[in-house]
């Protein structure tokens, strides 16, 4: 399934960060989720619970930031809202994908000794 991928691979970010910064435990991680990333939260969460037992993310808390979808012109850099036709009204450009697509660690929070 796409959401253990994931998590997995959070997890293995989250034990190198660790590793790196000599952490003894990990409190809690923030993780940005666009609307459009194919991500299902809920999944996403009952996942985190499977994989992050006997992992450095035991016991720590996931905190998702759902992020919704946003579109900019490529041409003026105007802000073009989800719903709308995704061109342009000043200069007929095309929009592109500005957010709404990422799967992002954001944070961790880490025990230093
Ligand atoms: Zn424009």
């Amino acid at each position: 399934m796409h959401e253990y991928s994931i998590v997995q691979a959070l997890i293995d970010r989250v034990q190198k960060e660790a590793d790196a910064h000599g952490a003894e435990a990990v409190n809690g991680i923030r993780v940005r989720i666009g609307e459009l990333s194919g991500v299902e939260i809920d999944l996403l969460r009952s996942a985190y619970d499977l994989f992050s037992e006997k992992s450095v993310c035991e016991g720590a808390e996931l905190e998702i930031v759902p992020v919704p979808a946003r579109w900019t012109c490529r041409g003026c850099g105007a802000q073009i809202r989800a719903g709308e036709i995704l061109c342009c009204s000043v200069c007929s450009q095309p929009a592109s994908l500005a957010e709404g697509d990422e799967i992002i660690l954001e944070r961790i929070e880490m025990e230093v000794a």
